[in-house]
């Protein structure tokens, strides 16, 4: 019998077009929590993620998440009752770099904030879920959720603060705002103010995965990864085509709502980022 060796280094699986149901029904279960569409725990469906006892529901739960997937979820308290959660997936290399990927979960008072920003939140979560099989890892990864996105990048502002203070090496900042919405169905994407060479990496990100989609970059300065690089960090926002007007309609209104999600776009949008992050880490 000949035995063929295997290649010793053998490069991370590609998440394929196969993984993108399971990454729906995990982020359907998620959402439906965060946005009122089921009940988060027994007996309670937040009607918003503004008012401070729903945060509290909402950071609860989503330590929780991080928990399941099998990270330690910490916490950080700032102001009076606000409260960035995040966990590190650490590569075991002494003083390595980190890759920042995070979310705002906050919402405005009126809407059930679905798409604004569950659907980030959920990304985030799922893409999580897969790094944690990677092997050989180069590169810490920091999952973050950031309160108070909608009152002026609040959360962020001192998430980024802490990691200047901590002096953590930071490779790049990615956060994602608004993944739910695609109705001309060309899975296209954005990214905000890329740093140099961001869009070349999530080029190939996407021909490694075989997908074709457009990718835009804008100039929009309207979320989370601004924070970051007004720090001096290398930073990148992602959403839906904000800027090319396949948007939701329901920004910031009662109607931002679990039945507005694309789901499909969703997870398109999140195997790409699974790639980014697995790439990232691997380099
Ligand atoms: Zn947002």
């Amino acid at each position: 019998m000949v035995v063929i060796a295997a290649c010793v280094h053998s490069a991370p699986s590609l998440p394929g077009p196969e993984l993108e149901p399971s990454i729906t029904a995990f982020q359907r279960t998620i959402l439906g929590a965060l946005s009122g569409e089921t009940e988060i725990r027994p007996g309670l469906k937040l009607a918003n993620r503004m008012d401070i006892a729903n945060k509290r529901e909402a950071r609860a739960y989503l330590a929780a998440q991080l928990t399941a997937i099998g990270l330690t979820a910490e916490r950080q308290p700032y102001g009076t009752d606000s409260e960035n959660v995040y966990a590190i997936l650490a590569c075991g290399k002494p003083g390595a770099e980190a890759v920042v990927f995070g979310a705002h979960y906050d919402s405005v008072r009126v809407a059930p904030g679905a798409n604004d920003d569950g659907t980030g939140v959920v990304a985030v979560l799922a893409t999580a879920r897969e790094l944690v099989k990677t092997k050989n890892r180069t590169r810490d990864l920091i999952f973050a959720f950031f309160d108070e996105e909608e009152r002026g990048l609040v959360g962020s502002r001192n998430f980024a603060q802490m990691l200047k203070d901590r002096n953590r090496a930071i490779h790049s900042v990615h956060t994602i705002d608004q993944v739910g919405w695609d109705e001309n169905a060309n899975r296209a994407i954005e990214l905000e103010i890329p740093y140099e060479g961001a869009v070349d990496f999530y080029k190939q990100a996407a021909a490694a995965l075989k997908m074709t989609m457009p990718i835009w970059e804008t100039p929009e300065t309207g979320s989370d990864h601004v924070s970051f690089r007004r720090l001096g960090y290398k930073a990148v926002g992602i959403t839906e085509e904000y800027r090319h007007k396949d948007t939701t309609p329901f920004i910031h209104k009662a109607g931002d709502t679990f039945a507005t999600i694309n789901w499909p776009y969703l997870a398109s949008t999140t195997r790409l980022m699974i790639q980014v992050m697995t790439m990232l880490t691997n380099s």
